[in-house]
């Protein structure tokens, strides 16, 4: 079984539908042999979600836990057409891993497929946002060479959730197949990521791995695989690389 060096996509109890700690959540990913752990709690916008000074303050959060080395992040709700998001930018700026995502119950009310990529292209086009989570979820239809070019475009990354094709997002599978398809054309960066609720799960990707696999995603393109994949995408977003 590939051996990743990070999963990039997890939730604590501060997402109100999730039930582990940071703490609980990094000496987890330590016994998956894990050596980064983005925590990314979903954005104020969705029921039961942390408020703004939740995100504000995760600088508090210790930049390695157990021997994990700690990004403090986001899943951002997209809520508008033109790719707002329900953090500002002021905040957005302090996180080190900014993910942007649809969710229901969050404001969002585009139903076509011309709103939909309109509206993720231009949360890709925002300089805060780093990835576009669970891009193949069938409620929120996009045109996903459209979206793929523009993770390209701008240098962000497109993820393969794990637990779309597991646990949750029915019907995703073959929008999965589909976009990774492209994006292996493309030769753009993925991510494959738990979106783990419970401790338990962080690291569980091999389902996401075998998809990107078989759909002619190479390895190199992976950038959650090697420690250094991680480092080199984050200092090409600018950001904090997080001190041995
Ligand atoms: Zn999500
Ligand atoms: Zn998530």
């Amino acid at each position: 079984m590939v051996k990743f060096s990070g999963d990039l996509h997890t939730h604590s109890i501060a997402s109100g539908h999730a039930y582990s700690t940071i703490t609980e959540m990094a000496q987890a990913a330590a016994s998956k042999g894990l050596e980064y752990l983005a925590i990314t709690d979903h954005g104020p916008n969705m029921p039961g979600a942390a408020h703004l000074y939740y995100f504000g303050n995760l600088p508090v959060v210790s930049r390695e836990i157990a021997g994990v080395k700690i990004l403090r992040g986001v899943e951002a709700n997209i809520i508008g057409a033109n790719g707002e998001l329900d953090l500002p930018d002021k905040i957005l700026a302090k996180l080190d891993w900014v993910l942007v995502g649809f969710h229901p119950d969050t404001g969002y009310h585009g139903d076509t497929i011309e709103v939909n990529t309109q509206a993720l292209k231009a949360a890709l086009a925002n300089p805060h946002v780093d990835a576009v989570v669970h891009p193949g979820n069938p409620h929120y239809p996009i045109d996903y060479q459209a979206v793929v070019a523009a993770a390209a475009k701008y240098g962000k990354v497109i993820e393969i959730n794990n637990a779309s094709l597991t646990i949750t997002r029915t019907g995703s599978t073959e929008n999965c197949q589909t976009i990774a398809e492209f994006a292996a054309q493309a030769n753009i960066k993925v991510i494959i990521d738990s979106d783990a609720h419970f401790a338990e799960h962080i690291g569980k990707l091999s389902d996401a791995y075998r998809l990107a696999r078989s759909s002619g995603i190479q390895d190199e393109q992976i950038v959650n695989l090697t420690a250094q994949g991680i480092e080199e995408f984050l200092r090409s977003r600018g950001k904090i690389i997080v001190p041995a």
